[in-house]
């Protein structure tokens, strides 16, 4: 079982993905990993992404993404699918959909031509969208103050883009994507978490 996690920042998901991961290692193998997760070339390609005082085009960073997406998925996503493990993934293709799609205003369906080259036919089985306003999100950046780097400067209007395109994407594949309020308490947010991903592994 491939599973994504998918929000702004802010929105909890890797608090979220850590109690997944203790619920579900009672009964099954489970991965935790997130975009680049550790490979050596998707790391990279990271560093480039996220240097400051890099002036990119929308262009070359959706095509990065989707280049350090391959390289992790091919490297550690497919592998552990495989050895039949539950992988818990923080952000995949959908991120890219809805920063560099809508937040960037290139469009999903560049986006999307890329993406379906650089992962082929690998696509979650589950995507959680953990939801939250863009002034909230963007309210939990500033204050947790962690090193900033060239993606963390966006404004409002690039925020509130992207949850645009999220709130679209969840619309257009309901069946995949599978919406949590992530205003609410952490634990509550587990919980609805966990509801979503027990009635999907009994389907
Ligand atoms: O949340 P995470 O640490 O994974 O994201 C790192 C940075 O990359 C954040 O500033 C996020 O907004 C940005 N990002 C992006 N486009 C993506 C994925 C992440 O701009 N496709
Ligand atoms: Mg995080």
């Amino acid at each position: 079982h491939f599973i994504t996690f998918e929000g702004p920042e802010g929105s909890g998901k890797t608090t979220v993905i850590e109690g997944v991961k203790e619920y579900l290692s009672k009964n099954y193998k489970v991965m935790t990993t997130r975009e680049p997760g550790g490979i050596r070339i998707s790391e990279l390609i990271r560093d480039v992404l996220l240097a400051k005082g890099n002036e990119m085009d929308g262009r070359t960073e959706a095509l990065l993404f989707a280049a350090s997406r391959r390289q992790h998925l091919v490297e550690k996503v497919i592998p552990a699918l495989e050895r039949g493990e539950v992988v818990l993934c923080d952000r995949f293709v959908d991120s890219s959909l809805a920063y560099q799609g809508y937040g960037r205003n290139i469009g999903v369906d560049g986006i999307w031509s890329i993406n379906e080259f650089a992962i082929q036919d690998v696509m979650p089985d589950l995507t959680i969208y953990l939801k939250l306003d863009p002034e909230d999100g963007l309210e939990r950046i500033l204050s947790n103050k962690r090193d900033s780097n060239r993606l963390d400067n966006e404004n409002i209007t690039f925020h509130k883009n992207v949850v645009l395109g999220y709130n679209e994407l969840s619309d257009n594949f309901p069946n995949r994507i599978k919406t949590v309020d992530a205003s609410q308490s952490k634990e509550k947010v587990l919980e609805d978490t966990l509801a979503i991903i027990d009635n999907y592994l009994i389907e």
